[in-house]
């Protein structure tokens, strides 16, 4: 099912934030394994909308695990799953395959993106067939499949590399995106509650109206926080400074008080009225989602409807 009809049944009978879980792609076999564990365990644990697998830019052999582990997800295990796909760097073939094994297995989302340089290169190619920039691979997917997909595409709400310092072109970049078909927006992570609602203002004054979904990351050691907010460039507003930097060598304090800090910055997203769903980084992770989630009461309950869960799906196979 595309994840706008997911997202819109949820609505019609619960007022009740969603949440959707990202994985990337492990690198070896017992990898994969561990994760369809995870994945299956997490699921049943706290029923999130969709979750999505990311995609190795370039397209090498992890590529094609993506297609994989897509399949699976959505098949065999059966959860609602949404296939990241780039689209510089490689072959047109290699993103027909993709799409296609993805239509086959019953998947119906795709994050279309532009893809950074692959590993041991600084630069992207766009490869024959004109696939430059993400809004090209959501235009091609529009063509080629109709209404069949729900595509998404990524925002940055506090800008990106290349258009560093112009704002206002990177939003128009989004809107292009948008107008090229694209039906909703999963943002890079942040930690400052305020510039995301401001970008949020920004991007609906230029008239995009597509669902915007915040990438919410999980704190779980002092050093991974630092590491992950220096590599996207965003904001760490003082107070997770105060109160992380006293305890940054106990990682069970950190994860604690990380969660704590993370749910206040959900509860102040969906205060905004801007968001009612959660997109949260898992880092193929279970325990810190789990406390997010269970901190904002999101996890289902015992009078939670059936109709949602997995155990009553006569179809779901068991790997
Ligand atoms: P685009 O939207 O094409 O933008 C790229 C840059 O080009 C921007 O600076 C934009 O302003 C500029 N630009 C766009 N159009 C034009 C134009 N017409 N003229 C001039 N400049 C233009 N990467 C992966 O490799 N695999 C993943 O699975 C993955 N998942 C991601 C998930 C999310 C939620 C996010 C936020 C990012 C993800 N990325 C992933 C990273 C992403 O591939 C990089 O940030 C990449 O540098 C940009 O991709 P894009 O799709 O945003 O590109």
């Amino acid at each position: 099912m595309r994840i706008s009809e997911k997202l819109q049944n949820h609505r019609s009978k619960s007022t009740k934030p969603t949440f959707s879980f990202e994985y990337f792609v492990p690198k070896t076999t017992q990898g994969v394994q561990n994760l369809y564990d995870r994945m299956d365990r997490m699921y049943q644990s706290t029923l999130p909308q969709f979750i999505d697998v990311t995609w190795n830019a370039g397209g090498g052999v992890l590529s094609q695990l993506t297609t994989d582990l897509v399949e699976t997800s959505q098949s065999v295990l059966g959860l609602e799953t949404c296939m990241h796909l780039t689209c510089t760097n490689m072959p047109v073939s290699q993103i027909d395959d993709a799409l296609e094994s993805a239509r086959l297995s019953g998947c119906q989302n795709i994050l279309a993106l532009r893809g950074d340089p692959p590993v041991n290169s600084d630069s992207w190619q766009p490869v024959e067939g004109g696939f430059q920039y993400a809004k090209d691979l959501v235009r091609y997917i529009r063509d080629k499949y109709g209404d069949y997909f729900d595509i998404g595409v990524a925002g940055y709400p506090e800008g990106h590399p290349e258009t560093a310092g112009d704002d206002e072109t990177l939003l128009d970049h989004l809107k292009e995106k948008v107008d090229a078909g694209a039906n909703f927006i999963i943002t890079q992570m942040f930690y400052d509650a305020d510039l995301f609602i401001k970008w949020c203002q920004r991007v609906r004054a230029k008239g995009v109206d597509v669902p915007l979904i915040p990438g919410i990351m999980p704190i779980t050691t002092y050093a991974a926080f630092l590491r992950r907010a220096n590599w996207c460039d965003v904001h760490i507003p003082q107070e997770y400074f105060d109160r992380l930097d006293p305890i940054k060598d106990d990682d069970q304090l950190v994860r604690e008080v990380g969660t704590d800090l993370i749910v206040s910055l959900c509860q102040k997203l969906l205060d905004s009225g801007y968001v009612s769903h959660l997109h949260i980084y898992t880092m193929n992770l279970e325990k810190a989602p789990q406390m997010i989630l269970d901190r904002m009461e999101l996890l289902p309950s015992h009078d939670e409807p059936l109709d949602n869960h997995l155990a009553i799906l006569p179809w779901r196979k068991s790997l």
